[in-house]
């Protein structure tokens, strides 16, 4: 089976290191009193950052670092597009309920691109996964012109990765609002009848 690639972004990376400093904050509506919590050690779940760092240190977790690094911050759904994670005041896109999720929209075999990119490739795997409680998406590609090797993989530096995807309206974009990538698709049918027309 592929491996799958870690998805964790920059931005993430960013919300956890400011649920150990008081300061950071990426909007005025960031409120960490508001903040929801879920231990990994018993699954509770718990609001405020001061009552998330007390659960912890109830479990036995005395610095900041372990306190933080066994809890994730669930975002809070403010309505059927958007989710904000109250620790740093980002939101985050959800799909409206009856729209398309990623994987009715894209699938094995379709072509995709995005907005930074205009290099196509072909798409090998569609991953659904949950991050800050929310559901979202990976795309696994490999160029047009990769070869699979006899077993019908191929090889590692062939893979690509676009991840932390959520469709909205039936666009494919990142799951934080501030992130302006979008992820562009033909299906694979589209592409055979394109073939035919010549
Ligand atoms: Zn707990």
């Amino acid at each position: 089976m592929l491996e799958f690639a870690p998805t964790t972004s920059a931005q993430y990376e960013l919300g956890f290191t400011s649920f150990m400093s008081d300061d950071i904050r990426f909007s005025d509506e960031a409120d960490p009193s508001r903040a929801i919590f879920r231990c990994e050690d018993c699954g509770a779940v718990v609001r405020g950052r001061e009552e998330a760092r007390k659960h912890m240190r109830e479990h036995g977790y005395e610095n900041e670092v372990a306190i933080w690094a066994n809890v994730e911050e669930l975002a809070e759904r403010l309505d059927d597009r958007t989710a904000i994670l109250w620790s740093v005041g980002i939101r985050l896109r959800l799909t409206p309920p009856g729209q398309p999720r990623v994987e009715d929209l894209v699938t094995i075999g379709d072509m995709v691109w995005t907005n930074y990119s205009p290099e196509k490739g072909r798409v090998v795997r569609v991953d659904r996964y949950e991050v800050h409680g929310l559901p979202c998406y990976s795309i696994i590609y490999v160029p047009l012109d990769a070869k699979p090797l006899k077993d019908g993989r191929y090889r590692e530096s062939d893979y690509c990765y676009l991840n932390e995807l959520v469709a909205q309206d039936g666009r494919i974009l990142h799951l934080y609002e501030t992130n302006d990538d979008e992820v562009f698709y033909k299906r694979r049918q589209a592409t055979i009848m394109d073939y035919l027309r010549g």
